[in-house]
């Protein structure tokens, strides 16, 4: 435990899955917060989440375990936000900072805003972490150290509720960067929604061939198919609710993605093989600048174990 503090007296999170059930073990690990209450609609998930000790206190009633929250955060799939929001509302007290971990940020600002009673400070949130898995077992304390989590506050946020979220999460481990919510979607679009969709479709693509058979497929997948294989194992209801809410930023780079696809086509068509390296050359050094910023393990072939 810090020495220092905690940034929060009682901190609620609702959705007991991979971010939620990690807000909590980082609270607790690295003392953001002095009790901890976990909420989920799902019965199983909460008494696994109860048989792991995650929390001080379970509930599934969302607007019981919000009563007396100073943070509550929302860490359920971008669709239920609003429900959650509408459930847990009658239960906040004046003051509390309601902020989440959704993927989007404008459909959620949208979504969840409306609901919240008078003298509730909304902060949305997004921490840059995750892994491919799901529920609480999935989860771990230091996921979030040495990640970034954005802030998007609305026009006229509480600069103090501002400054205890980012409190929060510089707790955690996390380097708070703050934007428009816009902004969030567009930079997050192809920085993860469209890797997403091109893992998913060449999965999908790969499945549904004809000339090579599924099994071969499996067979030599270690020739780069099975680097797609991990971020296309993702969770289906999380990703279906990421896509429909940022639907046009997801477009607009899409677009981008097909006109240079449509150049690197053209390039192999016409034995362009300049335009091939100079390509891969940049790209090459993309993958160098993301290590050096401590976003990835410099570690050959992702630190996959090899014999001498
Ligand atoms: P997850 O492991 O599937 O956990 C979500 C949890 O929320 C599940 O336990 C789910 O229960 C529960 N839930 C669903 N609807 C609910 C409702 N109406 N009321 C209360 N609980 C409800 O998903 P996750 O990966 O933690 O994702 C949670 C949020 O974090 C999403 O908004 C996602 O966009 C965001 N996020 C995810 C990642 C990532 O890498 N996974 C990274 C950053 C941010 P059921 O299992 O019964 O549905």
């Amino acid at each position: 435990m810090s020495e220092t503090a905690a940034p929060v007296g009682k901190l609620t999170v609702i959705g007991a899955g991979l971010i939620g059930s990690s807000v909590v073990r980082a609270a607790r690990q690295y003392g953001a917060a002095e009790t901890i209450a976990l909420a989920d609609a799902d019965a199983d998930v909460l008494a696994r989440a109860r048989a792991l000790s995650l929390a001080d206190s379970y509930s599934a009633s969302v607007a019981d375990a919000v009563d007396g929250a100073d943070l509550i955060i929302l860490a359920v799939p971008v669709g239920a936000m609003a429900n959650v929001a509408v459930a847990a509302a009658p239960g906040m007290k004046p003051g509390a900072i309601v902020s989440d971990v959704g993927s989007v940020k404008s459909s959620v600002l949208k979504a969840v805003a409306p609901h919240l009673p008078d003298g509730v400070h909304f902060i949305p949130g997004h921490p840059v972490a995750g892994t491919e898995q799901s529920g609480p077992e999935a989860g771990f304390a230091t996921l979030f150290d040495g990640r970034w989590c954005i802030l998007t506050p609305a026009d006229g946020a509480s600069e103090t509720a501002l400054s205890i979220l980012s409190d929060f999460w510089s707790r955690l481990g996390s380097t708070v960067d703050i934007m428009t919510a816009d902004h969030h979607d567009l930079v997050l679009a192809i920085t993860s929604h469209v890797p997403h969709l091109i893992a998913y479709n060449i999965v999908g693509t790969a499945n549904d061939l004809e000339t090579v058979t599924r099994s071969e497929v499996i067979k030599y997948s270690a020739g780069g198919f099975r680097d797609f294989t991990r971020i296309a194992a993702s969770d289906p209801t999380m990703w279906r609710d990421v896509f429909l809410n940022n639907k046009d930023a997801v477009l607009e780079m899409l677009g981008r993605f097909n006109e240079d696809l449509t150049a690197l086509q053209r390039a192999i068509r016409w034995g362009d093989g300049d335009a091939l390296f100079d390509l891969f050359s940049r790209t090459r050094e993309i993958r160098r600048r993301i290590i050096d910023a401590g976003q990835d393990e410099a570690a050959v072939d992702f630190g996959r174990p090899h014999d001498d």
